[in-house]
């Protein structure tokens, strides 16, 4: 074999965040990983600038500890308008699966968090300033053409491949793949300033249908503006400093702001039709790109990356069949277009093209916001679907089941009295499957060689217990439910639940059933009917 050709098991393509999310990921799962990179530095145009909870969830099952990147909790976001004022609100204060529910953060430390993440991690090689150029998918492994950064030609071999090479990716038209969607004949100038004067501690949209304006509150005491160009305008005339300045005048007071970086971008819509071709994968803005009015483009992206990582590391490591991998664009392609189909109509919403347009929507939402069903649509948020997957890895719950297969397992904070340590769920249950049993001894009913092989293949078996329970044999380890939010509000006592690496709960049932659920997931996993379809959806 060629001296240069280098063997892996997953070749990442890009090393934007979600690509470098998902080497972390994949290196937690002991998988060999490299990336290339084009560039050799992080971009550092401004681009997202929100992120939710369950994105601070992935972030944390990357690794990434409190501190490791500045964050701003946003309590509210405020829609106002000149004929109406404030018209609508939505209420983002408070914790939500133990992260606030919308922060605001600045991407190029993101990225150089994740990146000293992965540097963290020897089983993952990161080669900058090296493009892919062409693939070839040869049935066990995909060859990959590279050129490195001195300008040779190499060939990476490997099990798979994730395009996470964003928007105009290679890696998608390589695999044939159409991006389907919109494209919006709409610029916005993105200015990202610091040091303003007058400050905001919250995300605002000011609706003026003549000049729609997004404005909001950033880490390192910086604010961000979209202002949506005009029909004659210009990206060059938009970008002149004194065009900026001017923009920026309600807010300056007279006084200079400190411009940090200036983009005029125009918004898509668009996803993949599947995020899966043979042993090739699509992650991130590589699969779907959405406008960024509900800042959910990244969030998706992660979302991916979760979902993928340990999918690819089962099926390496021989604990799963490879029909797992079906199940990606099962379960993500329909979440990621009803996230784009939301920051569409908010975009409809929040910001109408006309004053006629503009006068109807704001007074349909400012009546909405008096009428306590559609409060709660906008103001508390239930306008966003949650991730509940229809059809996927995952047992079908029943009709009415408080917990629900292929939905997210609540995260809280958990207390360990024999040690004083308090953790979250995430971090006490691990990265691989886990069987959490909720005020009941599950381990004792489980028989010793069924254990064995259920934590050969990275299973564990958690114990939670209420606030102040005893432990009920000597030396067994258990938790304490601190803030009693798992039991019995969301979770029954003697209930057992089977949660997937990346926090989706596989199955439930009650504790007596222990061995059958831990045997059936080994079984369809490794029998190759891990997949449910539900109606009018095909594996
Ligand atoms: C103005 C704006 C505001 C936004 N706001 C939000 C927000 O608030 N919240 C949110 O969640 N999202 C937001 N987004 C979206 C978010 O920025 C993107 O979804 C995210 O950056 C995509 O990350 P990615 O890793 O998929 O792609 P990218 O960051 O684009 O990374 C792809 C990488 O692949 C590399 N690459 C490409 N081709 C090759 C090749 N052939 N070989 C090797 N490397 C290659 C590129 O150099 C790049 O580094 C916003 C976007 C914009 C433009």
């Amino acid at each position: 074999m060629n001296q240069d050709v280098e063997l892996t098991d997953v070749l990442v393509v890009g090393f934007g965040p979600v690509g470098a999310a998902l080497a972390c990921l994949l290196a937690r799962q002991g998988i060999k990983t490299t990336v290339v990179e084009r560039n050799l530095d992080i971009f550092d145009a401004p681009r997202a600038i929100a992120l939710d909870n369950e994105a601070l969830r992935i972030l944390q099952m990357c690794g990434l500890e409190d501190g490791a990147l500045d964050l701003v909790a946003i309590p509210e976001v405020r829609m106002h308008c000149p004929q109406f004022g404030q018209y609508s609100r939505a209420v983002t204060v408070g914790m939500v699966d133990g992260h606030p529910r919308l922060v605001t953060f600045f991407q190029p430390q993101l990225e150089q968090a994740l990146r000293r993440q992965v540097a963290g991690h020897s089983g993952v090689s990161v080669r900058l300033g090296w493009a892919l150029e062409s693939l070839s998918d040869q049935g066990r492994q995909v060859h990959a053409q590279v050129r490195d950064a001195a300008g040779n030609q190499r060939e990476i071999r490997a099990s798979f491949v994730v395009g996470a090479d964003g928007a105009s990716s290679l890696v998608r038209s390589l695999i044939g793949q159409d991006f389907k969607g919109k494209t919006y004949a709409e610029d916005w100038l993105i200015v990202d300033a610091k040091n303003v004067k007058q400050s905001i501690d919250h995300v605002e949209f000011i609706c003026d249908h003549r000049r729609p304006t997004p404005h909001m509150v950033a880490p390192g005491n910086r604010q961000r503006w979209e202002f949506k160009l005009r029909r004659h305008e210009t990206r060059e005339q938009m970008e002149r400093p004194e065009m900026v300045h001017s923009l920026l005048s309600p807010w300056s007071q007279g006084q200079d702001i400190e411009i940090e970086r200036i983009a005029v971008y125009r918004f898509h819509a668009r996803v993949a039709d599947k995020f899966q071709q043979g042993r090739v994968f699509l992650a991130g803005d590589a699969a779907h790109i959405t406008p960024p009015f509900v800042g959910q483009g990244l969030v998706s992206g992660l979302r991916d990356a979760a979902n993928l990582a340990w999918k690819l590391a089962w099926v390496i490591q021989g604990h799963a069949k490879s029909d797992l991998l079906d199940s990606y664009t099962l379960e993500r392609l329909p979440h990621a277009k009803s996230m784009i189909n939301l920051a569409r109509m908010m975009g409809r919403l929040v910001m109408p093209s006309n004053a006629a347009a503009a006068w109807l929507v704001h007074g349909f939402m400012k009546l909405a916001s008096v009428t306590p069903r559609l409060k709660d649509l906008f103001e508390n948020l239930e306008m966003k679907a949650p991730q509940q997957y229809r059809a996927g890895c995952f047992v079908r719950h029943r009709h009415g089941a408080r917990l629900r297969g292929g939905g997210l397992f609540p995260q809280v904070w958990l207390h360990e009295r024999a040690t004083n340590k308090k953790a979250l769920s995430d971090d006490v249950i691990g990265s691989g499957f886990a069987l959490v049993a909720f005020g009941v001894d599950a381990a004792q009913s489980i028989p010793a060689h069924l254990l064995a092989r259920w934590q050969a293949m990275g299973g564990s078996v958690t114990h939670i217990y209420p606030c102040a329970a005893q432990s009920p044999r000597p030396g067994m380890r258990i938790w304490e439910d601190m803030t009693g939010m798992f039991m019995p509000s969301k979770i029954p006592m003697g209930w057992l639940v089977l949660v997937r690496p990346d926090k989706v709960i596989y199955s439930d049932s009650p504790a007596d059933r222990a061995n059958q659920m831990i045997e059936s997931a080994m079984a369809a996993l490794h029998g190759g009917q891990s997949v449910v379809t539900a109606p009018g959806l095909h594996a």
